[in-house]
C-alpha cells in the first residue's frame, strides 16, 4: 500500500474518533491498536511510519515471525486473538499487551510461565457481553469473581477489559453489547483489588464510533486502515 494514503487513512479515522469523543462528552482519548493480521511484515513498518506504533496480531506464530523480522521493539505488539495454554510460554516475550485473556486456566498458566520466565503479563480480561455462543470471553455473570481470582496470580497484571460485538449493523445490539464491558469494567474496579480498569479494547472497522461512544480506549483497527483482507 502506497504510504501517503495510509497516512490520509489514519487522518480520516482519527478524525471520526474525535468527533465520537466529543458526541459523548468523553475528555479522554481512545488509541488506534492496528491490526495487520495476514499481512506481511512489511506493513507493521508502514503502520508505525504512518503513526500508529500499537499493532495487532492474533496467532502466535505470525506474530513471531513478525516480531523477529520487524524487532520487538519497533512497535507495541497486541495479542488480540484466542490463545492457546500451550503456546503461552512462546508468547509472552512478544507482546505487551494481551487482549484476549479468556479463562481462569489460561491466567494460570500464563502466570506461571510469566513467574519462571521472571516478567509480568500484562493482560485485558475477555468478556463475552454479546451473548453470542460461538465468542470467547467470561460470561458477565461469572465475570467479577473470575477476575477476582485472577488478580491474585503472581506475574499477570490486568489492566482492563475486551469485548467482541456481533457483527451486525444493530446500532442497538452493538451499543449494548459495548456498554455491557463498560459497565463491568466499573464493577470491576470498584469490587477488585488489584484490577487496574485503564483499557477498554472494543470496537472494529464497523463500529468503531459506537465503541468510542461507550468508552473504549483501544479501537481494533484491520480494514478501515488496510483494506479488505485475502484469507
Ligand atoms: C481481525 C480483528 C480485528 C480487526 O477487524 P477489522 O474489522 O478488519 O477492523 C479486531 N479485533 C480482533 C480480535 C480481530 O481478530
Amino acid at each position: 500500500m502506497e504510504s501517503l494514503s495510509l497516512v490520509n487513512r489514519v487522518a480520516e479515522v482519527r478524525e471520526r474518533i474525535d468527533v465520537a469523543l466529543h458526541r459523548s462528552g468523553r475528555a479522554d482519548a481512545a488509541r488506534i491498536v492496528a491490526v495487520t493480521k495476514t499481512y506481511p511484515a512489511a506493513l507493521v513498518r508502514d503502520a508505525r511510519d504512518a503513526g500508529l506504533p500499537d499493532v495487532g496480531e492474533n496467532r502466535v506464530a505470525e506474530m513471531q515471525g513478525k516480531v523477529e523480522e520487524v524487532g520487538r521493539d519497533a512497535v507495541r505488539w497486541h495479542l488480540i486473538g484466542h490463545l492457546q495454554r500451550n503456546k503461552a510460554r512462546r508468547a509472552i516475550p512478544l507482546f505487551d499487551l494481551l487482549h484476549s485473556l479468556d479463562s481462569v486456566r489460561l491466567a494460570r498458566q500464563l502466570s506461571d510461565d510469566a513467574t519462571s520466565l521472571e516478567t509480568e503479563v500484562r493482560a485485558l480480561v475477555q468478556v463475552n457481553t454479546s451473548g453470542e455462543e460461538s465468542k470467547f470471553g467470561f460470561d458477565p455473570g461469572h465475570a467479577i469473581d473470575a477476575i477476582g481470582e485472577m488478580a491474585e496470580m503472581p506475574g499477570l497484571r490486568l489492566v482492563g477489559l475486551m469485548t467482541m460485538a456481533p457483527y451486525t449493523a444493530d446500532e442497538a445490539v452493538l451499543r449494548r453489547t459495548f456498554r455491557g464491558a463498560s459497565r463491568l469494567r466499573e464493577e470491576a474496579a470498584r469490587q477488585v483489588p488489584g484490577f487496574q480498569a485503564v483499557e477498554l479494547s472494543m470496537g472494529m472497522s464497523n463500529d468503531f464510533e459506537i465503541a468510542v461512544e461507550e468508552g473504549s480506549t483501544l479501537v481494533r483497527l484491520g480494514t478501515v486502515l488496510f483494506g479488505e483482507r485475502e484469507l
